[in-house]
């Protein structure tokens, strides 16, 4: 019986399983692969660790994991989970199976780029859903923004606000945005082409827009708020709340709606915010306050005394 079994081993989960090491915790950490921004060439906005190798980073985290004989790392993916407060299971895709008193799920979130040929190759790496951890790279150059729904072209208006007066929104297709963001797409000066794309082609400082008519776009960058969708239906197996736009719930603990499941990183968010703030850092700190109160509730139920 662990005291606690982590799933994922992205930002949230090592930052984790490191307080819990710490604290000698009994922790079995489940490493499933590749984070989410496995493609890009470096991590931004890390203190200290500014254009840093994503894997590198998460290499990092392991290696200083390791120190703490406590946590036990398996690489490897669960498959399954089930079970209530003090006696939860979780069954991995190899066939074994692990027991916990507590589960921090730390899954993290998959991004579905458009299927249009050529941008979920070059996504992450010359395609961006983020003006903050990929604008300041796009500065200056022609863009090109991906969407049709009301929030992903928005992101162009924004991109238009601190990055580049070049910008165009191609809908692939027709689209039925509000006046609303029409009018700030005429106001910013910023393009809007519904004939469907065919192609994304080149690379990065030269890519080209190919549509279906045969006209082509030169561009520079390329940025898509792709959708995402979570990483593992723990959450759901276990029956916590997710959000109306599938996060799941958690509270200032980083506690789930399940007594005794946490959540931590970019799979989860507090209801008052308007979005997730899915960036490395908000996640490795995500970890470390799930940790922590993880710590404290184990501790509490452990004391011969019952506290007040
Ligand atoms: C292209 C790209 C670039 C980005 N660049 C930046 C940046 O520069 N700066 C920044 O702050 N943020 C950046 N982000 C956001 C950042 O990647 C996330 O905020 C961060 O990775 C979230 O950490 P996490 O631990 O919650 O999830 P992840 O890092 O995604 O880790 C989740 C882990 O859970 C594992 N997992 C999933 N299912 C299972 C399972 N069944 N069993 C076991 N393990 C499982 C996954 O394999 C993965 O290792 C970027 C995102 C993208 C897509």
């Amino acid at each position: 019986m662990y005291d606690v079994i982590i799933i994922g081993a992205g930002a949230a989960g090592l930052s984790a399983a490191q307080v819990l090491g710490r604290q000698q915790r009994r922790t079995l950490l489940l490493d499933g692969g590749a984070p989410r921004n496995s493609p890009a060439d470096g991590v931004h906005m890390y203190l200290s660790r500014d254009g840093y190798p994503p894997l590198d980073l998460l290499a990092a985290g392991l290696r200083e994991v390791a120190a703490y004989p406590s946590v036990e790392v398996h690489h490897g993916r669960a498959d399954s989970v089930a079970g209530s407060l003090d006696g939860f299971t979780v069954a991995l895709l190899d066939g074994t199976v692990h027991h916990a008193r507590r589960l921090l799920l730390a899954t993290g979130q998959v991004d579905e780029p458009w299927p249009v040929p050529g941008v979920p190759e070059r996504w992450g790496r010359s395609v961006f859903h983020c003006p903050f951890c990929h604008g300041w790279e796009a500065r200056g150059r022609s863009i090109a923004v991906l969407g049709r729904e009301p929030a992903q072209v928005m992101l162009a208006a924004y991109l238009a606000d601190r990055f580049s007066d070049d910008i165009v929104v191609a809908t692939d297709g027709p689209h039925e945005l509000p006046p609303s963001v029409l009018g700030n797409l005429t106001q910013l000066k910023i393009r809007l082409i519904e004939t469907p794309v065919a192609e994304l082609g080149g690379d990065l400082d030269a890519l080209e827009l190919r549509f279906a008519d045969g006209t082509v776009l030169p561009r520079q960058a390329v940025f898509h708020r792709a959708p995402t969708r979570q990483g593992a239906p723990f959450a759901a197996q276990l029956g916590a709340e997710l959000l109306p736009d599938g996060y799941v719930r958690v509270d200032e603990f980083a506690q789930t709606t399940v007594p005794g499941v946490s959540a931590a990183g970019d799979l989860a968010r507090l209801p008052a915010l308007p979005d997730g703030l899915t960036l490395l850092s908000q996640a490795a700190a995500d970890g470390v306050r799930a940790a922590v109160w993880l710590e404290q509730g184990l501790f509490r139920a452990a004391l011969p005394v019952a506290p007040g």
